[in-house]
């Protein structure tokens, strides 16, 4: 065994997983084999009473390799064989060596003579690791506040499928164990205990012999699992009983209005749920394991653990990376302490680097520092910060008008007010005292990088890194080269992004560079729309049900109408008589000048807010001002407009090299606005959709609506050579 170890002592056995080669375990095909046979070592072993499962790391582990299944997939189309028989093997391996723990040798009939399994997590335990953990018979975690325990399946397109869901809702009914299921709800260990998803907790130096001194001192009760004893009733009552039933009924209402019923793992869950229910354990793994099969099938899961967990890793990994050697930054300098000045100055001061704060004067720099401040006070409220950590982590910020305090800065965001003058004396005056080789990045978040840089007498270490509102909640990052940018800015913005836990971008200099562009024809579609008398509540709705997390007439009163009001002003100016209008123009105008209603921020925009924020119905006179058509347009048609206005702005963005690779341009989507997650991104909707079949939606809507929705010439080439995205430029990941 070269993943796991196996020691004895007396008459327990000690399964420690320790894999050579990673700094955090996963489980792989070797790893599940070595385990299996560590099982049946133990269940073989007259001698011992049972065994103790832990990891020689500080973590357990963090789930099952994921891109395995890609692996799996490709292996039976090569050998000819049937890939959904295969994927199931994989499933039913796993499943079959956790119920094996879980039996432990047990006589079927009498459930008696079993040997006992305790788990044994120093740390984190994710996924199919945790899957692990519920199948033992007690679960014994390190007093370890970092670490983190749950499920997250269900956030890259699948469901915990290997018993987890089974074992879960059995341990702590429907209702309790929704969060956790459907949510991907991930707790420390205090959390897991008071919501029984552990069993104890004990001191890190102590952890393997308590468990052992359990295995030790259990009782013959201790080896069969509740629903392996007589009379077992589901808590909370099975879904299919009068007591139940509401609960059940409500969970699947619950889970259709969060998602709109497009994510196909979640179905399956709540399928292999109540069925499960129906029947004993064996054959409710079996339902598990087979709904499991059939999300694994699905494109939409596929496309869906591409971009959110093979691409997303492989990106914050530096898959785009320059290389240079390591440019980690030690110090930062951020000009600027407004919103998002402070908001970048606190994930770096939470990342341990040190934060030179600088505004114009000492007043509007402590205000920065306040906001950090109070930041770090909502995390104590929340108990997610502790006092020391606060003062640790506001001792790395200096706050300050004085610009000679930025002269030991590595690296330098500024993040003043969006205008080209005022960032050119800023960059002057920063140049004057930083050192030769340090990185200039500017958070403009609509400036071309290319123009700023002429402000800069280093124009090839000028770079965009273009964080998103709120900066200590969003997780993509842009980074924008300009003509001039080198190697080693990209490298540096590359590892400045990873010390702060984000999910890094790099694109090419252009007009709103990636995400925005993207956002602001979904954002203006449906303006156009409201101008044109479709009902707003259709205009919404259509948006959920494309899987939009947010509608895009309350994503227009969230980032403010006079930030609409102001690009399109600004937009305007610059382009002169090739400006074209459009009905958004005429909504923004309506609703911004004449009637004052910029949004959430003064509590009245396309929707009325309370006097605590919050958001009541749609805003009853916007019908005075835009009527409502007799005539609606079709829901599908209503659906196309708002998802390909943000698809083919993707696809140009694309053809026009901003976006060099096709991997960020789906992860980027996601994280950056909320691109409907279901599909893996707007390249991945184009290859679950058919290219052709999406080119027909553009000619038809080019139409009825102009050249907006005309096909750009990248997508019509694809599509005409029966190509798909994926397979033109990752080829290798085309059938994932
Ligand atoms: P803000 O108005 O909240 O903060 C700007 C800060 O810059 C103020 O504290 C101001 O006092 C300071 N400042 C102005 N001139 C200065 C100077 N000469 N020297 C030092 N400090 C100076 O603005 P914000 O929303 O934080 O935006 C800042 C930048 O970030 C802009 O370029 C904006 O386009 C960009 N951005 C904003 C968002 C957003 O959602 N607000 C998102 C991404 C990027």
């Amino acid at each position: 065994m070269t993943n796991w170890k196996y020691t004895t002592d007396g008459d327990v056995a000690i399964i420690t997983w320790d894999m050579e080669d990673r700094s955090m375990n996963v489980m792989t095909a070797d790893v599940i084999r070595e385990l299996d046979a560590a099982v049946d070592k133990v269940l073989a072993d007259d001698s011992l009473k049972g065994a103790v499962i832990t990891s020689a790391k500080n973590d357990m582990g963090g789930g099952v390799d994921l891109t395995m299944l890609a692996q799996i997939k490709a292996q039976a189309v090569k050998e000819g064989g049937n890939v959904g028989e295969a994927l199931f093997g994989f499933v039913w391996a796993l499943h079959s060596l956790y119920r094996k723990i879980e039996v432990a040798g047990a006589d079927p009939k009498t459930k008696k003579g079993g040997k006992v399994f305790a788990a044994a997590t120093p740390g984190t335990a994710l996924g199919g690791v945790f899957e692990l953990l519920l199948a033992c018979h007690r679960r014994f975690s390190a007093d370890n506040p970092k670490a983190k325990l749950g499920l997250p399946e269900t956030l890259v397109g699948l469901f915990p499928g290997a018993g987890g869901t089974t074992r879960l809702v059995r341990m702590l009914g429907i209702m309790g164990a929704a969060d956790y299921l459907l949510q991907g709800k991930l707790v420390n260990p205090k959390k897991a205990k008071a919501g029984l998803l552990i069993d104890e907790i004990v001191p890190a130096d102590e952890l393997v012999a308590k468990a052992v001194e359990w295995v030790k001192g259990s009782s013959e009760s201790d080896a069969v699992k509740p629903w392996d004893a007589k009379g077992f009733k589901l808590p909370g009552g099975a879904p299919y009983t009068p007591k139940g039933f509401p609960t059940f009924l409500g969970a699947v209402a619950m889970t259709h209005g969060k998602t709109a019923g497009v994510y196909p793992q979640t179905n399956a869950m709540l399928s292999a749920v109540y069925e499960g229910a129906l029947v004993d354990m064996d054959n409710a793994l079996k339902i598990e394991a087979r709904w499991f099969t059939s999300v694994l099938m699905d494109p939409r899961s596929a496309a869906m653990i591409r971009s959110l967990f093979v691409n997303k890793q492989a990106i914050e990994k530096g898959a785009r990376r320059p290389d240079v050697p390591d440019a980690k930054v030690k110090s930062v300098g951020v000009i600027g302490a407004g919103m998002m000045g402070a908001g970048i100055g606190f994930v770096a001061a939470r990342a341990g680097i040190d934060v030179v704060l600088v505004d114009r004067d000492q007043e509007a720099a402590d205000k920065g520092h306040a906001t950090i401040e109070g930041l770090l006070d909502q995390g104590v409220k929340r108990k997610k910060v502790t006092e020391e950590a606060k003062t640790e982590i506001l001792a790395h910020v200096n706050a300050t008008p004085d610009y000679d305090a930025l002269k030991g800065c590595d690296l330098i965001v500024e993040a003043v007010f969006e205008d080209p003058k005022i960032k050119a004396e800023v960059t002057a005056k920063v140049e004057a005292v930083i050192a030769d080789d340090a990185i200039f990045a500017t958070n403009t978040s609509t400036l071309p990088i290319t123009g700023l840089a002429k402000a800069s007498s280093r124009p090839n270490n000028f770079i965009g890194i273009h964080f998103f509102s709120p900066v200590h909640k969003m997780m993509l990052v842009e980074i924008i080269k300009g003509e001039k940018t080198n190697d080693l800015a990209v490298a540096k913005a590359l590892d400045f992004v990873r010390q702060i836990k984000k999910t890094p971008i790099v694109v090419n200099d252009a007009r709103f560079f990636y995400a925005n562009r993207c956002i602001i024809p979904y954002l203006n579609e449906a303006m156009i729309m409201v101008s044109e008398g479709v009902n707003p509540t259709l205009i919404e709705n259509a948006a959920k049900q494309i899987g939009m997390p947010v509608a895009p007439l309350q994503l227009t009163d969230e980032t403010s109408l006079e930030l609409g009001h102001r690009i399109m002003s600004a937009t305007k100016a610059q382009m002169g008589d090739a400006y074209v209008g459009t009905g958004a123009d005429d909504v923004i105008k309506a609703l911004y000048e004449d009637q004052g209603r910029a949004g959430r921020k003064n509590g009245k925009g396309f929707y009325d807010y309370d006097e605590n924020g919050k958001r009541q119905a749609l805003w009853p006179d916007l019908a005075t001002h835009f009527p409502v058509s007799e005539d609606q347009p079709d829901f599908e048609e209503v659906k196309n407009r708002l998802i390909l206005a943000q698809v083919l702005e993707a696809v140009r963005a694309k053809e026009e090299d901003v976006l060099v690779d096709i991997r960020e341009g789906d992860v980027g989507a996601i994280l950056g606005w909320g691109f409907a997650p279901w599909s893996g991104g707007p390249m991945s909707w184009i290859d679950l959709t058919g290219p052709a079949d999406v080119v027909a939606i553009c000619d038809a809507l080019t139409a009825k609506y102009g050249n907006r929705f005309a096909a750009p010439n990248l997508l019509k080439d694809i599509a005409a050579k029966g190509e798909t995205f994926y397979g033109r430029f990752q080829p290798q990941q085309a059938a994932a």
